[in-house]
């Protein structure tokens, strides 16, 4: 280790990168690991793939559509346990 800057190494990227995605670092964690992916081509392409993962997912959630019956049908069985609960 004769880095003085104590560079972040690509197991501490992969580590941080869920969080990174999710913005869970501090602000000087998040610059460290954006200096990581500037510099080194392996992170940047797990980087890429796991965001186009995650936004992509993110994406498909928010479009999913609940049938209006089954939200009737959650509704009812929400008002018939609370009954069974009051009996
Ligand atoms: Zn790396």
């Amino acid at each position: 280790m004769s880095d003085p800057l104590h560079r972040t190494t690509c197991e501490e990227a992969f580590r941080r990168l869920d969080d990174f995605l999710d913005r869970r670092l501090s602000d000087t964690e998040m610059r460290l690991i954006e200096e990581h992916l500037e510099i080194c081509a392996a992170c940047t392409r797990e980087f890429t793939f796991e965001e186009s993962v995650l936004t992509g997912v993110r994406r498909k959630l928010r479009q999913l559509s609940v049938p209006p019956d089954l939200l009737a049908r959650i509704a009812e069985a929400i008002r018939a346990a609370g009954e069974r609960d009051a009996s």
